[in-house]
This record gives structure tokens, C-alpha cells and sequence, in this order.
């Protein structure tokens, strides 16, 4: 199909849910795209920080090649190498106890919400059963964690929402208020990806950690987006020194196939018994052999290297005429500028450089592997953008 095929077809028989940029993808190679018309990009989006080592890394397709050659699914009913291998990195590089595969950020958040009330049931009985979550959080958009996000936007046309989730400003005094006898966990961003990129207060953070384990009240971190390496920590949580009940994760997990993951710790590692949660497609072989490729890489070097990139571009972005402030921590950045991120985005797609928006913020998530080269054109024609 030629592109302008393409995009009059996916207007005429897609549902409307998205605003595409007038831009038809096609290949790539690293942090460099290119669109049906032989056009070059720079990516800074990595498909809402999914390609973490890029588009078409060869470590990452000879593992997703070599099980396709062997078994494309295997359900759930019967064991798999590929997830036996990949639950046992996680933890062993985490700590958590037990993992659940899911397919996507929303359903490991889904599973998370589950395993919290479950854990809370099996040990105070009915009614112990609220959730809080916090102001501009995001967790995902299925019925439970569009309830659970914690932006009024979200909360439009689909009621009656979940019952029992609780929003909070992120501070101490913020979560007493919301806190009730029923509380049983608080689910967290450490950093803010969808509403701006906002780094959580250290202190607030640390504090919130202790509250919750004074009280048995599950700390559940949604790592989605800021997991799998993307803030120079292999989770951000790391970063601040806390101790979460549950972490779930997804986007760069799997480096470009549909893979969540919730991870359990200690306290409810024996929580989900059989019957009690499941799926098809979660954990399937392609996704997790692809995820043992990119988590096994993930190591200190790796991390150290990108907090490096991640300050080479805070650094020069800051400088940017027009710029308000820099946010983020690593390769998650988040720009404020005196102009609309939406208009900044689509400017910097005309001149050869993909970006997101974060609620009013730019937004850059580029791959691990962006080269020197990549990376100073990608900032050439952001100070171009943003400047002019
Ligand atoms: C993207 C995201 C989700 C939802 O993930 P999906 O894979 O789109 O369901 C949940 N939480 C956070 C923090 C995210 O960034």
C-alpha cells in the first residue's frame, strides 16, 4: 500500500481512539527511522518507551527468531522455558518472590489491584479493600485502572467506575487524609511518565514507604514506564531506596512484543492461588524470550550509561531558548516549554525527529543505544523547535 493508501484506510476503518501524526513508519535500524517515503527520523519515542534497544537489534531477534522456530504459544496451562527463565532473572535481580505475565501495562496493573485484596481478604476478612492512588497518576485504561488513574479527564462517560479507589495529593499528609480502615495498598508512580514526567518527592517517598510497611498497607509501584533500565535504575524505585509489596511493568519489558509483568515480594508472594487470576496470551514464549534478551543486558554498565546520555540531553535541553524547566530522571525526559507541546511535537516530526507529549510537556523516551550522533541531531533540531 502507498502511504497516502494507508492512512485513508486506517481513517476510514480504525476506530477513531487516537490522533496519529501524518507520519506511516516503516523501518529502522537503532534510534533511526524511516517513513514510507525514505524520510529519516530520530527516535525519541521508541513507541512510548517500548524499543529499548532500538528497532531491529540483532541480539533481540535472534532471540524472538529462535523461538519462533520452536513454539510460537504455549498456554498457560503447561510450563514454558522461556517464562521459567525470565521470572527467575526478574527476581533475582529484584528480589520479588513471584511474578504474573500479562500482556500489557493495564493488565499487570489489573493483576496488582487483585493480588492487593486478595492479601488484605485472606488476612482481615471483607471490607478491607480500598486502594489509594495518586493526583495526576497514570495506570492504564481498562475499567480498573482508568478508575485507578487519578486524573478527572479520564473519569468521563464510562461510570459506574470502580468502587473503592481513593486519590491523594503525593505528600504525608495527603495520603492520611485519603487513608481509611479500609485501605489495604497505595499505588504509585515514582515518576509521573503520562502527566509530565514528575519525578515523587525523595522524602515524601521514603516516608510513604514507611507508613505503609507500619501498617501493612501494600506498596505497589507502577513501573510501566519507568522500568526495564529507562531511568538509569533497572526499576526508578530503586533510586529511592524503597521496598515495594508489588512492581509492575510492561512498555520496554519485552523490547517491542506485549508483555507485563506483575512482580510479587515477600508479603503477598503467596497470595494468587490457582483460579484465582489468568490469562491466554500473558507470558507468551516470542514475548518472554525476547524480555530474557533485554533484561539480561540491563546491567551496571548499561544503567551507568545511560544516567550519562540521560544528563548529556537534560544538560543541553536546558539551555534551549524557551524552555521552561527539565524533568525526569535518565532517558525519561519531560520539557516544559513556553510553547504547546503538541505544536513543538509535530514541528520536530516536519524536521526528522520523533517526540511525545506528557500532558503539557515534551516528552523524550529514546532508546538505550541512541548513538552521539543521534543524539546531537536529535537536539539540533529540538533547539531549532523550541527556539524559534
Ligand atoms: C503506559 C502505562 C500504563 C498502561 O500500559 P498499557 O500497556 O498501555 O496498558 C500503565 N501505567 C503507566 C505508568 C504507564 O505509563
Amino acid at each position: 500500500m502507498k502511504r497516502d493508501e494507508i492512512i485513508a484506510a486506517d481513517k476510514e476503518h480504525i476506530a477513531s481512539t487516537y490522533a496519529r501524526a501524518d507520519v506511516v513508519l516503516d523501518h529502522g535500524e537503532g534510534a533511526t527511522l524511516y517513513d514510507k517515503s525514505g524520510k529519516v527520523y530520530i527516535d525519541c519515542a521508541t513507541g512510548i518507551g517500548v524499543n529499548c534497544f532500538g528497532v531491529n537489534d540483532p541480539v533481540w531477534k535472534e532471540a524472538v527468531v529462535g523461538q519462533i522456530n520452536k513454539i510460537q504459544h504455549i498456554c498457560n496451562l503447561y510450563y514454558s522455558e522461556p517464562q521459567a527463565e525470565l521470572a527467575a532473572l526478574l527476581c533475582e535481580k529484584t528480589g520479588a518472590k513471584r511474578v504474573f505475565f500479562a500482556n500489557s501495562g493495564a493488565e499487570a496493573n489489573e493483576c496488582a489491584i487483585k493480588t492487593a485484596r486478595k492479601y488484605s481478604y485472606d488476612k482481615y476478612g471483607e471490607g478491607r479493600y480500598e486502594i489509594i492512588t495518586l493526583k495526576d497518576s497514570f495506570h492504564g485504561r481498562t475499567m480498573a485502572t482508568i478508575t485507578a488513574t487519578g486524573q478527572e479527564e479520564f473519569h468521563k462517560y464510562f461510570m459506574p467506575f470502580l468502587d473503592g479507589i481513593k486519590y491523594a495529593e503525593p505528600s504525608m499528609a495527603g495520603i492520611r487524609k485519603a487513608r481509611t480502615a479500609k485501605t489495604c495498598a497505595i499505588m504509585i508512580e515514582v515518576i509521573q511518565g503520562e502527566s509530565g514526567v514528575n519525578v515523587l518527592d525523595g522524602d515524601f517517598l521514603k516516608d510513604l514507604d514507611k507508613y505503609c510497611k507500619a501498617n501493612d498497607i501494600l506498596l505497589i509501584c507502577d513501573e510501566v514506564q519507568s522500568g526495564n533500565g529507562r531511568t538509569g535504575y533497572l526499576y526508578a524505585y530503586e533510586a529511592f531506596g524503597l521496598h515495594p509489596d508489588i512492581v509492575t511493568t510492561a512498555k520496554a519489558l519485552a523490547g517491542g512484543l506485549p508483555l507485563g509483568a506483575c512482580m510479587m515480594f515477600g508479603k503477598c508472594a503467596g497470595t494468587l492461588g490457582p483460579g484465582d487470576h489468568g490469562t491466554t496470551f500473558g507470558g507468551n514464549p516470542v514475548a518472554c524470550a525476547g524480555a530474557v534478551s533485554i533484561i539480561s543486558r540491563i546491567d551496571r554498565d548499561l544503567l551507568l550509561e545511560i544516567q550519562g546520555k540521560g544528563a548529556y540531553f537534560a544538560e543541553n535541553i536546558k539551555h534551549i531558548k524557551n524552555v521552561v524547566s527539565v524533568s525526569g530522571m535518565g532517558l525519561m525526559i519531560g520539557i516544559e516549554t513556553t510553547k504547546p507541546a503538541g505544536e513543538v511535537v509535530k514541528a520536530c516530526a516536519e524536521k526528522g525527529l520523533i517526540a511525545l507529549t506528557a500532558h503539557t510537556k515534551v516528552r523524550l523516551l529514546p532508546p538505550f543505544n541512541i548513538r552521539k550522533d543521534e543524539i546531537d541531531e536529535a537536539l539540533k533540531i529540538l533547539n531549532e523547535v523550541i527556539s524559534a
